[in-house]
This record gives C-alpha cells, structure tokens and sequence, in this order.
C-alpha cells in the first residue's frame, strides 16, 4: 500500500467503514449484543441495529477506534505511516504529518500499538536465539550495563533464525525470569538456544530441561562468531530497535516501553508481508478499545506477570 493508492481506495469515511466491515464480519454483519445476523443498516447514521435484541451499533462500537472523534480517512493514514517506519515513527512526526495535536497523535499511536499486541503467538523452534540488552541512561550510551543498573531498561530478545522475533522489557535477568521467557516462548522440542555467556542462562536452560541444547557464544572473550554459534540475529533486531529509540522516540518513558517492543516485534515479524496494511486493521477492528485514562494510567503488563 502506497499513500497515493490509499488515497485513491480509502478517500471517504463510507469506503473506510466497507473496508472495516469486511474485515470484521466477514461471514456478515452480527449483533455486538446477541450475536443474531438478523441485523438492518441505518445508513444514515452509519448504525447497525439488531431485528432481535434492538441493539445499536456501528462498525467501531467496541474496537479500537471506540468513540473515535477523528476521521477513519486520518486513521487509516496513521497506520500506513505507523506500518512503513522501519524505525517506528514519533508522536511529533506524525503530528505534523496528519495536522492534528500532539495528544491526539500519541494517542492514536498507542491505540494502533495497542491492536498489534497478538496474544496467543506461535512457539519458536529449530535454531532459536536469546539475548538481553539494556536501554535508557544517557542518550547513545545503549551498551550492555551491569547486572542490576537500575537506570537501565532491559529488553530479552528471542529470535528463530529464518523466523519470527519477541521483544519483552523484562524486569531483570535472574534465572528464573529467563526460564519463564523460555517456557512462554520457544518450543520443547527446540533445537538449539544460542545465548551469550551471561551467568544465568545455564540456571534457565537447566529448569527448563534445555541444558544439552544450550550452546553459548564468548563474547568477552571476543568471539562473535563459533560455527552457527552467534547471536547476530538478535542482535541485529536489537540494533534496529535501538536506531529507533536514538532517532525517533527520544525520551520513551519506561512503563510504555512494552508498548513500543509490540510495535517493533509486529512491524519486524511482517516485514514482507504484503498484506500487513490490511492485516493491521483487521486486528484494530477486533481488538478491546484502550481508552485515554486506561492508556495513562497503564502499568506495564509484563512486569505483572513476573513473580518477585
Ligand atoms: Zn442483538
């Protein structure tokens, strides 16, 4: 999708409303109440409403364009330059891009991060490896910190080579919190996990029965290449991410951080997908809404998930 060719598909509010309702009724419209299909348009008022229950609703009822004061035109381009930004894209960026306030384009991007966060991802298998980096402190001083510096963000990164990417900003390092990743992610029947020698990976590799298929790179010793033992795809995915938060995201306030690795990981895991416009909306016209004092009061949902 270009910006001409979206221009010339999506120029009004009722071709951007089509589109939608294809993509969430696909088998037809369906009431948000009683799930009857026996359901009149009030073109009109661009409503649906129920024959069986009475219930009214429109395309966005529910989804994450819930009570959305902006044009679906202005939407849909926010998504296209969301999608597009191999480095992400800032509030300010698209601000001045699309002509609206800055609030409302820091929200509208929350809102389309929001919809890429897929639960229920497939496990990662054959030649996967992890990583830890750390973010934050002074600008462009994005190297590997110690243990425990509490200025600094850590992201875990696990990558199936020839595969797909996760990105989870991770509370610390320990043992137990890497095995977790482990279990929720990669595969019991994983081939390798390529890591480096940070001193809680054998611990997490052991509680998770991947002691044998453990294969650790020396970077100290620097070595960054043994064999196929590396971590350079990773890495690679952590250096993109990194380019973004330098150039585009500037100061990222740490409890929304989980919200920019979705945004990362999605764009990354679909980078030649052809579809990943169409594919996007279609996770925003079934996604929850996320309203504005939800969005600024967010704890980061990770964190929450880690015992103490
Ligand atoms: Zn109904």
């Amino acid at each position: 999708m270009t910006l001409p060719e979206l221009n010339r598909m999506f120029s009004s509010d009722e071709r951007c409303r089509e589109l939608l309702k294809k993509l969430r009724w696909p088998l037809g419209v369906e009431c948000l109440r009683c799930k009857s299909n026996k359901v009149c348009e009030l073109a009109t008022q661009k409503k649906f409403q129920c024959m069986e229950c009475n219930y009214q609703f429109s395309v966005l009822t529910q989804t994450i364009f819930h009570d959305t004061h902006l044009p679906l035109e202005t939407w849909f381009m926010a998504v296209l330059l969301l999608i597009e930004a191999r480095k992400g894209i800032s509030a300010n960026q698209v601000k001045r891009t699309l002509g609206i306030s800055y609030k409302t384009a820091w929200y509208l991007n929350h809102r389309i991060r929001a919809a890429m966060k897929i639960s229920n991802q497939p496990m990662l298998a054959g030649k996967v490896e992890m990583d830890e980096t750390y973010l934050g402190g002074k600008q462009h001083t994005y190297s590997k910190a110690g243990f425990g510096d509490s200025n600094k963000e850590i992201v875990i990164g696990i990558r199936q080579r020839s595969g797909e990417l996760r990105f989870f900003h991770a509370q610390d390092v320990k043992s137990g919190t890497l095995a977790k990743y482990i279990k929720e992610n990669i595969s019991e029947d994983v081939d390798v996990i390529f890591t480096d020698e940070l001193n809680s990976y054998p611990g997490a590799m052991k509680e998770t029965g991947n002691k044998d298929r453990h294969k650790t790179i020396k970077h100290k010793a620097k070595i960054y290449v043994d064999g196929d033992t590396h971590t350079n795809t990773v890495e690679s995915a952590f250096s993109l991410l990194k380019r973004g938060l330098i150039g585009t995201w500037h100061k990222l306030s740490a409890k929304h951080l989980h919200a920019y690795l979705t945004e990362m990981e999605f764009r990354f895991n679909r980078r030649n997908h052809e579809e990943i416009f169409i594919e996007t909306l279609r996770y925003m016209v079934t996604a929850d809404p996320l309203t504005y004092a939800n969005l600024i009061t967010e704890k980061d949902p990770e964190f929450d998930k880690v015992p103490a």
